[in-house]
């Protein structure tokens, strides 16, 4: 089993109530690689800058994420976000995105890369993400992601991208924007209408809600009681996801292993947002994330019970 994640790689500056970081290594493939990575074989794509060096290409090789596929563009420089959240740690503001390299990119895969299981479009422009997607045809699941600067500058491209996928995680309020459709049920129904049979709505520290034609699941965000930096927990929720998906075989989306991978990404996201950038995912081990997933099942179990209710009058 194999996933390939094609994104940003990027240095982050990030501001949040709880402090600051200047320049870390972020980038939504990268959040999204090491989340993975602890369920299967990862390869990332996507173009660095001279400024990316051996620091930052040994945090993904620790994870075992396979790294050949990174476009190292000479003379270049790194994509780079610089954004804030203020007390509402849902709400990540923008002050500056450099594409920097991603600005002439052209995702040319290696034939490793084309013949991967399972795909993640993360957030990148839409056009990108349908040439990457042409290039694996033989993927069986293929996932995607994207912002509100997407949806606002290249609409008609990222509907195309949607078409050809068969998920889409996005936060819900970009599910509302992309729609037009204030109801998030309705806004999920219509973007499986534009072809995925499948819709995560991330709803932040509220948790996420699964829509398939059929079923509906959703699960409560861990109630952690430190949040550093939210940033990246959509991508780590989609790690944990795609990777728990891939690593049963993604032929079978039965109810139990879609819920189980709903749960491995709530548990991924919950520990990136315990420190800033990929920190907390670094030092995480598979009994952490076992003593989590097992808290989660826990907390959301409900006993099958009656009991006679009262008539009127
Ligand atoms: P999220 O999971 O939504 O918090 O994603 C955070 C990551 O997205 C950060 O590490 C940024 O480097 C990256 N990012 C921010 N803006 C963009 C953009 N316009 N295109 C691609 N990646 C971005």
């Amino acid at each position: 089993m194999s996933l390939l994640v094609v994104g940003s790689i990027a240095f982050d500056a990030v501001r949040t109530p709880f402090g600051e970081r200047e320049r870390m290594l972020g980038g939504s493939a990268v959040h999204f690689s090491l989340a993975a990575s602890f369920f299967t074989d990862v390869r990332v794509v996507g173009p660095v800058g001279d400024d990316f060096g051996e620091a930052e290409y040994d945090v993904l090789r620790a994870r075992g994420v396979e790294t050949a596929d990174i476009e190292h563009v000479e003379g270049g420089r790194t994509f780079f976000w610089r954004g804030h959240y203020d007390y509402d740690l849902n709400v990540a503001h923008t002050d500056d995105t450099q594409l920097n390299v991603f600005g002439d990119f052209q995702p040319k895969l290696s034939e490793d890369s084309k013949t991967t299981e399972s795909v993640f479009l993360a957030n990148i422009q839409p056009d990108l993400q349908l040439q990457v997607r042409r290039q694996c045809e033989s993927a069986r699941t293929v996932g995607l992601d994207s912002m509100n600067l997407w949806i606002e500058t290249a609409r008609d491209s990222l509907r195309h991208a949607i078409g050809s996928v068969d998920l889409v995680l996005m936060n819900d309020a970009e599910l509302r924007m992309l729609t037009e459709q204030p109801n998030l049920v309705r806004a999920a129904r219509e973007v499986m209408a534009m072809g995925p049979h499948m819709v995560v709505a991330k709803q932040g520290e509220y948790g996420a809600a699964l829509f398939t034609p059929e079923a509906f699941f959703a699960l409560p965000g861990y109630p952690l009681e430190a949040v550093i930096d939210p940033t990246g927990a959509g991508d780590s929720f989609a790690g944990g996801f795609l990777g728990y998906l891939d690593s049963v075989g993604s032929e079978d989306l039965s109810d139990q292993t879609v819920r189980r991978a709903m749960t491995y990404g709530s548990v991924l996201a919950s520990f990136n947002v315990e420190q800033f950038g990929t920190e907390r995912i670094q030092a995480l081990t598979e009994g952490e994330i076992n003593r989590r997933f097992e808290e989660f099942r826990l907390m959301t179990h409900l006993d099958a019970q009656t009991v006679e209710l009262r008539s009127a009058g």
